[in-house]
């Protein structure tokens, strides 16, 4: 009789186990499957989103000002472009991957699909670190990155507009590089540009901004005042500062903020904009004196109704899900929640309105900002905001209408939404040849 040897229980180790969750495009991947698995569609609908149409991986060589050359890796993904050209924007950081840059593409098909614009997914990055790059040697990383991208991206096929670390100024470049090598300007090449040429109005806050017009969707929906409402917000980029400082002109109580240097907490409220004034002043939020300090590994457990995270992803993992005191995630970020915390949070009754409908406020009025330069006739700020409005609300509304309908959380509500959209798609375009 053969002896049976004992099996050893697997022991992966906390940093193998922190990795698989960070791992984006697993992520990504497990909410696709949740979402066919509840539509029960065929399977060649879903089968292309399993896959980038398009990667491209670009060496960009830069002549630094000390006269030494360095060579930075770029990317850019085209996820998918059945419903039309592929949006994303470009972040240039140390940790971009290659993986992760595929599966914010993923997200961003998605995210398009979920408000209804006529866009497929899309996204690029670049491996980098700006906080110890001068202006020149980041001007001319981001024209070479350009050039190496220029066949890839144009305003019929593929529109980068601004994400971490990128801004308004790193957009002008692109399109200046764009529109040198295309012979003439080319304002439509990507989107987050200044208003001088050719960028819209509301497109610096329109991430923050959606975020709160997609809290007020939610208040009104669960039956509570904003006004009594305490939120914290994770990050004080472009998201989190812009929604911060549009939270509490609406009267809603902003008890903490964060960006890397650490948070400020203060149970009766921040001054927000005394805050935005010290970190024009300082660089950073975290020496702020007027409030209490935390430290930022913990911000995401402080005591709130309602918890932004608008930094990087993954900050809510299956280390920090079950000590969140918040009832409402609204996700700023793209994919800052892991796949292990929102099974921890879905268990607890934590509501999590997902990154594909909380943030895409931006992509929203980057496709206005595209919109008015290929009219060459730009709306003002009044009209962008209203329009703005209702598509975030009515997109809030058909998701809302899912959750309940079908009993099911709110990520996985938008993620049939957006599936049976690219799937109606795909029918109707077919597989070629
Ligand atoms: P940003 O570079 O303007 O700001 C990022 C902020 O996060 C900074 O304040 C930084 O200090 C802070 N931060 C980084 N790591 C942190 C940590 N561990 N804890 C606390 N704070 C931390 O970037 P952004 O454009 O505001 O983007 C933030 C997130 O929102 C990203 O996930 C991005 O993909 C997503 N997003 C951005 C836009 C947009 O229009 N900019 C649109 C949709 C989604």
């Amino acid at each position: 009789m053969a002896t049976k040897t004992p099996v050893k229980p697997s022991v992966i180790s906390v940093e193998q186990r922190e990795a698989m969750e960070a791992d984006g495009w697993r992520q990504a991947m497990v909410q696709l499957d949740r979402a066919q698995a509840k539509l029960g569609m065929e399977q060649f609908l879903v089968e292309r989103l399993r896959y980038c149409k398009r990667i491209l991986t670009v060496s960009v060589p830069v002549v630094m000002d000390d006269g030494t050359l360095k060579v930075f890796e770029g990317y850019r993904v085209q996820h998918n472009t059945d419903r039309g050209p592929a949006k994303g924007g470009i972040r240039y950081h140390p940790q971009v991957s290659l993986n992760e840059v595929k599966a914010l593409a993923f997200w961003m098909t998605m995210k398009c699909a979920v408000v209804e614009l006529p866009y497929g997914g899309a996204k690029g990055g670049v491996i980098c670190d700006p906080k110890t790059m001068s202006q020149h040697e980041l001007e001319r990383m981001t024209r070479r990155f350009t050039s190496e991208i220029s066949s890839f991206i144009g305003p019929d096929r593929d529109i980068p507009a601004p994400d971490v670390n990128t801004n308004p100024q790193v957009m002008s470049w692109m399109m200046d590089t764009y529109s040198h090598l295309a012979g003439h300007a080319v304002p439509g090449v990507v989107t987050g540009k200044p208003i001088e040429i050719g960028g819209s109005r509301g497109r610096v806050e329109a991430t923050g901004r959606g975020v709160f017009y997609i809290t007020r969707e939610l208040a009104q929906a669960e039956g509570f005042e904003l006004s009594k409402v305490s939120v914290a917000i994770q990050g004080f980029g472009n998201v989190g500062m812009n929604a911060a400082r549009i939270f509490a002109g609406h009267g809603v109580k902003v008890v903490a903020v964060s960006d890397v240097t650490g948070g400020l907490y203060d149970k009766k409220g921040l001054d927000v904009e005394d805050v935005v004034r010290w970190q024009k002043e300082h660089g950073t939020i975290g020496a702020y004196p007027e409030a209490e300090r935390v430290p930022a590994d913990k911000f995401v457990e402080l005591p709130c109704d309602i918890l932004v995270p608008a930094a990087m992803e993954n900050e809510i993992t299956q280390r920090n899900a079950a000590k969140i005191k918040a009832k409402y995630i609204v996700e700023g970020a793209n994919g800052p929640t892991s796949t292990e915390a929102d099974a921890i949070l879905r268990e607890r009754g934590v509501m999590v309105v997902p990154d594909i409908l909380a943030n895409a406020g931006g992509v929203t009025v980057s496709y206005f900002e595209w919109v008015q330069d290929i009219q060459a006739y730009f709306w003002n700020e009044k009209e962008i905001n209203a329009k703005l409005q209702e598509i975030l609300a009515r997109s809030f509304n058909e998701i809302y209408e899912i959750h309940k309908k079908d009993k099911v959380d709110m990520r996985l509500a938008a993620f049939m939404l957006a599936l049976r959209r690219l799937g109606a798609a795909v029918r109707l375009r077919g597989v070629f040849p």
